[in-house]
């Protein structure tokens, strides 16, 4: 890959207007609006993901991709994942407004929505399967890598990549790779390949989070799928020193060892330092290093073949910088200039300390897949 661009054909990016329509009502922060909780927005509401692909757009970088328009998720893929009750459920709710789950709230547009956004994560997956791209991004909302097969949570009602990594298998992938740099664990992305021995997920997030209790080291799957988990969970604070020292111990190791034919990445933001979810210290730089080192993965290990969707990310002032440094990575350009590093860079936090490195020295040694692999190097 050189700083013009990977080799091949460009970069594809999935986006649909009906994404940044999903609004669950009035709220504040993640709760709709009730006792004790008076109106501003809720973070499922998304016109923060139109500025940012605005952004991307005028930096000229979006002029690096194909663009796309996805087509919803037909019954047949999502049911590949999900229960039928659950399907029902999503529609149901959005059409009268409510809680769908668990935190995962819906209203008028959210089901077409989710549809919109699995619809874009298989598109992905199926055109870079047949060879039309190598690299793909999909700017989509809902999030997908809370929801279980029979239950919506935490902003997420399809699980978005794991429907793609179904459809993925079902052409012509076999062994998929789903990173998850969302700085919450995807307990949905885990539970559905939990015991599948042709699936890795790899979670980098914020330890003890959300869901609670959820994302621990020594869950690594059972079953056919023992080992093919692996959890990294990050102590609060981790910034780019960390991020980096978790992708070269942990996330590459554990890639080389499983030898997928394709990567998937769940590409949250919310790790990013001004994010009001999270407590982590990353940057534009951050994600930009995060994204080169998984194409370049891509590119060593199945023929650069990687689908990007977007997750969380919640900051309305820092998220458009994010997106812009993850649009520029894929499309193999250099770090954009990013007008709020000098702050962050001067923060605390931005080393690896001593007590993330102890985690990620926990899972080098004692992890199934990387011990294992330690030995065999
Ligand atoms: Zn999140």
């Amino acid at each position: 890959m050189t700083a013009g661009g990977p080799a091949g054909p460009p970069p594809a990016w999935f986006s649909h207007e009906l994404c940044f329509w999903h609004d669950p009502g009035a709220g504040s922060g993640h709760l709709p609006v009730g006792p004790g909780v008076e109106p501003l927005r809720q973070f499922a509401v998304d016109p923060d993901l139109r500025r940012a692909e605005g952004l991307v757009r005028l930096s000229g970088v979006l002029d690096r991709f194909t663009r796309h328009t996805p087509a919803p998720a037909p019954d047949a893929d999502l049911l590949l994942v999900h229960t039928r009750a659950h399907v029902d459920r999503v529609e149901a709710t959005s059409a009268r407004g409510g809680d769908a789950g668990v935190y995962a709230p819906a209203g008028h547009h959210s089901a077409a929505a989710a549809r919109l956004a699995v619809g874009a994560c298989t598109a992905a997956v199926r055109e870079v399967l047949a060879g039309g791209h190598r690299r793909a991004y999909c700017l989509v909302r809902p999030p997908g890598h809370h929801a279980e097969p029979d239950r919506a949570m935490g902003l997420c009602l399809f699980n978005n990549l794991a429907v793609a990594t179904r459809v993925a298998q079902r052409n012509g992938a076999r062994r998929v790779l789903v990173v998850d740099l969302d700085v919450h664990h995807g307990n949905g992305l885990q539970r559905v390949f939990w015991e599948d021995p042709d699936v890795c997920y790899v979670s980098l997030h914020q330890d003890g989070l959300f869901p609670p209790a959820s994302g621990t080291a020594a869950e690594t799957g059972s079953g056919a799928g023992a080992g093919t988990t692996v959890n990294v969970p990050l102590p609060a604070g981790t910034g780019h020193g960390g991020y980096l020292a978790a992708m070269e111990s942990v996330v590459v190791p554990a890639a080389r060892a499983f030898a997928p034919d394709l990567v998937l990445v769940a590409a949250g933001l919310d790790a990013g330092a001004h994010d009001p979810m999270g407590r982590m210290m990353a940057t534009s730089r951050t994600f930009h290093s995060v994204v080169t080192s998984l194409c370049e993965l891509a590119d060593e290990l199945c023929a650069g073949r990687i689908v990007l969707a977007h997750e969380g990310g919640y900051s309305a002032w820092y998220q458009p910088t994010l997106l812009l440094a993850v649009a520029a990575a894929v499309a193999g350009l250099p770090a954009p200039d990013d007008p709020f590093l000098h702050s962050l860079e001067n923060l605390p936090g931005q080393r690896v300390a001593a007590h993330q490195r102890r985690v990620l020295d926990h899972l080098r040694t004692h992890h199934p897949l990387l011990s294992a692999a330690a030995v065999a190097s």
